[in-house]
């Protein structure tokens, strides 16, 4: 079988590896997408995907440069306003758009509407060849021509190949990158429900001993859940009835949505925090999950790895104006230099975070009872951490920005 050459092959094409194929196809680079498994088309209307994101400004930016933003809009993408985090019994924070002058947070949206939104704008570009369902068997590093074999004995190269395959990078472990990090204890109960009050464009968490349930508007009257707690805890709400569930979780939201109802199905994911040693070797670049893992209590994860990879596309650009190879280690560490920092330091921010509140010793609680009170009277505090949630704080990689328009993509 003979050898297809391509500029750049992506592993993966989920959130973040579909996005990076958009914005280097759109860049005329000619690209390669290797996914397992191809995304949803269609489903019922009355279904709801378990697993949502809570997507940005940056993030939107990313898509809206993208043309990929009308297409999620109209699938489905809700805005919120406010958000607002509180402990039992404790202080209670408040974040406004209005505050800052933005018509809203960020946007809570289904994890198969970004990808199918993805994929649409990605199937367009003529530089983009999509193979799937595939996946890679082989890999071979070199700076200036990696290889890859795929299962059906498909032989590829490139000058840099993108492992943008999630948490279990399969490329990661074959290019020998390491990962250090440790598990939560904690699994991630997720559904969706209705609530008796309506969705009052607004992020609800409450953060309790045994981890945040938090609580992310969707259209109507719905909200999806993402409960994370101890594994013991996880396992009896996935077993309970749905009425006893019901009960149980509007008790822990103390009602503040009035009565919540499960609608469909209840899924769970283990947590973990988890990152990969290096981000780079000769000819490869990870991004995404198979970089970093983080706990979902600030719902970053997806938002870090779009920074990513348009930080990414930001040196591959600047490479090829100036002729340099594409998978040489100078070029990829630009990118490390960029990212690694920013991703350890949010990491660090939810490890301490997650730490602080799964502890009831007294003095600890009235710390941060006075932390969170405190925060909520100072409005420049309160403002900053809006701006970092908004990932429009500090220096943005091009495409993050709103300004960009997709401007200089065609440049
Ligand atoms: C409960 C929960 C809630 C979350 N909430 C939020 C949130 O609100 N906001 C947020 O920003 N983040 C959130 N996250 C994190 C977010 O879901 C992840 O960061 C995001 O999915 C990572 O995207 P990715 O494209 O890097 O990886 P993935 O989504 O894992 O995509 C990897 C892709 O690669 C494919 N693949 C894997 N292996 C292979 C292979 N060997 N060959 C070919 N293809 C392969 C897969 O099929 C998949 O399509 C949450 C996570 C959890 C667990």
């Amino acid at each position: 079988m003979s050898e297809q050459h391509f500029d750049i092959i992506i592993a993966g094409g989920g959130m973040v590896g579909a996005a990076l194929a958009c914005a280097l196809g759109e860049n005329n680079f000619q690209v390669a997408v290797i996914e397992r498994r191809p995304p949803a088309r269609d489903w019922p209307a009355d279904s709801h995907d378990i697993r949502v994101s809570a997507i940005s400004r940056a993030s939107q930016n990313i898509f809206a440069n993208l043309d990929a933003w009308s297409a999620m809009q109209e699938l489905g993408a809700t805005p919120y306003e406010q958000m607002v985090v509180w402990e039992s019994g404790g202080a209670e924070i408040h974040f406004h758009a209005a505050d800052i002058g933005e018509p809203d947070l960020g946007h809570i949206i289904e994890n198969r509407i970004v990808q199918l939104a993805l994929w649409q704008r990605l199937e367009t570009l003529d530089a983009v060849k999509v193979f799937c369902p595939a996946s890679i068997s082989g890999l071979t590093l070199d700076e200036h021509c990696p290889q890859v074999v795929l299962n059906d004995g498909q032989r590829l190269s490139a000058a840099l190949v993108v492992a943008a395959d999630g948490a279990r990078s399969a490329l990661r472990d074959m290019a020998g990158i390491s990962t250090g990090g440790w598990g939560y204890d904690q699994t991630a109960v997720v559904c969706t429900v209705h609530a008796e009050k309506g969705n009052q464009a607004s992020c609800w968490q409450r953060f309790m001993n045994t981890g945040p349930l938090a609580l992310l508007p969707m259209e109507d009257e719905l909200f999806s859940i993402v409960w994370s707690t101890t594994p013991e805890q996880a396992g009896e709400l996935l077993d309970m009835d749905a009425q006893d569930f019901d009960a149980t979780l509007t008790r822990a939201s103390e009602q503040r949505l009035g009565q919540l109802s499960l609608l469909g199905e209840r899924g769970a994911f283990p947590l973990r925090l988890q990152h990969a040693r290096q981000y780079i070797k000769p000819g490869l670049a990870l991004v995404g999950d198979a970089a970093h893992v983080i706990h979902p209590l600030a719902g970053q994860g997806v938002n870090l790895g779009l920074l990513d990879m348009a930080e990414l596309v930001d040196q591959l650009l600047r490479a090829r104006e100036r002729r340099y190879p594409l998978g040489s280690l100078p070029v990829l560490r630009r990118y490390e230099r960029a990212r690694k920092g920013e991703n350890i330091a949010m990491q660090g921010a939810m490890d301490i975070f997650k730490k602080t509140f799964s502890n009831d010793l007294p003095p600890l609680k009235v710390i941060r009872n006075l932390g969170l009170g405190l925060a909520n009277r100072l409005t420049p505090v309160r403002n900053l951490l809006i701006r970092n949630a908004l990932g429009t704080a500090g220096e943005t990689p091009m495409l993050a920005r709103s300004n960009a328009s997709g401007q200089h993509l065609k440049d």
